[in-house]
This record gives structure tokens, sequence and C-alpha cells, in this order.
């Protein structure tokens, strides 16, 4: 039986077929309807609908998608409004008349990782995304870390450490999540232009970051600095919770060389003397991971 993955992203919606050995058969690309629900759930009964015609079978489905989902079954996602607080599982299961398994996309990512990519072969993986936000998910034994409410693996929103915050003078920045001082706030993309900016007054990219980083910059350094102190602490915090045998960094932050051959020794910095952090590895299926763990997690409910 085949398994089609599904990856709801805020800009694209990725759609791959696999073979039950979860061999890639087939993936293509659309723009995400954004606005209304309706034209966004027709569209994904549409991709399951072509996907069923390639492999001539009723294929079963997995789909990833950011944000949280409620215990109630109510998808919350700010990257796709119209489909926010909508019953997206529901509804889709009764538009294609079969059950389909809808999981937060970090999630889909640290299980594609743990299973079959770079955690692969270690017990305890944590799988962290580090892109326009920062969130990820725990995997034990290959499988998933399935809670009752989901949102275990939201790290980007625990809070900025009181000593790191005094020591750079950090302004306290509310989150989009409501709270105040989401790590967050300060590790992912938007929050290296605004660390950047803290040291040196001038609001600049990610990437015009890195290449001052290249050049030696004072400011640019002094942010790397404070950025590495941030995510230190903040995987060892999760590593005093979970001590995961191995870390798997994805998103654009996990292509800084800067910061994945410094984190060992920052996160070991906030551990206690004498033990070892995680092991950090990059991704290795890279965008691919989201339809991947979509489709391992529809592959169990088959
Ligand atoms: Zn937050």
């Amino acid at each position: 039986m085949a398994v089609y993955g599904i990856d709801i992203g805020g800009t694209k919606i990725e759609t791959a077929i696999f073979d039950h050995n979860l061999n890639l058969l087939k993936s293509w690309r659309i723009d995400t309807p954004t606005q209304d629900y309706q034209i966004f759930i027709d569209t994904l009964r549409q991709l399951v609908e072509q996907a069923d015609e390639y492999t001539g079978e009723r294929g079963n489905i997995g789909i990833g998608m950011p944000g949280l989902i409620t215990p109630a079954g109510q998808s919350l996602s700010a990257n796709v409004p119209c489909a926010s607080g909508q019953y997206i599982r529901d509804d889709l299961s009764r538009s294609l008349s079969r059950p389909i398994v809808l999981e937060n996309d970090t999630r889909c990512f640290a299980l594609s990782e743990a299973v079959s990519g770079a955690g692969k072969g270690y017990d305890r993986v944590f799988g962290a995304i580090i892109g326009t936000g920062a969130a990820g998910g725990f995997c034990r034994n290959g499988h998933l870390d399935k809670t009752q409410q989901g949102f275990a693996g939201e790290y980007g929103h625990i809070p900025l450490p009181a000593d790191i915050q005094a020591q750079y003078q950090l302004p306290v920045l509310k989150c989009g999540c409501g709270l105040m001082a989401c790590v967050e706030s300060y590790i992912a993309g938007p929050g290296i232009s605004r660390l950047y900016q803290h040291f040196n007054g001038e609001l600049i990219s990610p990437e015009q970051w890195v290449l001052r980083l290249k050049q030696n910059e004072a400011a640019a350094q002094q942010a790397l600095q404070c950025y590495l102190d941030i995510l230190g602490s903040t995987f060892a915090s999760l590593a005093k919770f979970l001590e995961p045998d191995v870390i798997v960094l994805g998103g654009g932050v996990s292509l800084v060389d800067e910061i994945v051959e410094n984190l060992s020794p920052a996160i070991e910095k906030y551990l206690f003397a004498g033990f070892r952090a995680p092991q950090i590895k990059r991704a290795l299926h890279g965008d691919s991971s989201g339809v991947r763990g979509a489709a391992l997690l529809g592959l169990k409910n088959s």
C-alpha cells in the first residue's frame, strides 16, 4: 500500500508519494491557499485524489503542518491564517472518507531524522528546527514521543535565562505566543537580526550577518557569542530534562558553520562539570524531512 506525505508550509504545500518501504516515487509542490478555508480543504483533497490516480489505490495519508493541534483536534497555525481555529483533520478525513494523521511539522522532521536520517541508530533523538521559528520533537527508539496535548518539543518557548539577559543587557521581548522573553525571539532567523542590531544598531539579514562573521567583524562576533550562550543554555535545559543522545538540527541556522561547530562547548558551559553535551548533527534529509516524517506517521496508521 502506498503512503502519501503532505507537508503544508506558509507558502508551499509539498506532496510526496512513497511505497510501503518509504522509497520516494513522486513529489511535487504547489502554492498554499492561505485565505479561504474551503479552497484550502478542496486543494488538499485534490492532491490526495491526484496521488490516488498515480498509484491506482487509496493510499494512507500523513500530514505535517506548522503550529499546534488542540486536544479537541483544532489546528492553531499563524502561517496558514484561513486554517487556524479549524478542525482540519476531521474536515479532510470526512471529505476523503478515510482516516488521516495530522502532526506538527517539526515533530514530522524529528521522526524522519530519527528513523532514517542523522539520528538513525540512536535511542534518544531530539530534532530541532531553527528557521523563521524554533521548534522540535523528541523520539525514542524510532518513535515520536506522543503526548496528550502534543506540544512537547516547543523549546523555542523556554524563557531566556536571567544571567544571559543581564550579561548582554538584552531587551525583554514579547513572543508571538503571548509570553515574554521566549528564546525563539532571539535564536530564530529574525532573532539573529535583532541580536546584531542590539550590538551594532544596524538591522541586517541573517545572511548578511554570516558574511560579516566571515570578515571577522567585532559586532558580528559579539552577536555570535551571545547567540551561542542563548542556544547553548536552551539546549542544556533540554538535556537536563530529556538527555537526548543526539540533537539533529534543521532549518536555515543549521547551515551556519560558526554556530554548529561551536554549539557543544556552549551547551557544556551550562551543564554540569565533567558531563558531555548531546552530539550535534545536521539533518540528513533537509527540506524533504517534513514529507518523509508525515508519511511515516501515515504508514503507522495503516
Ligand atoms: Zn513564545
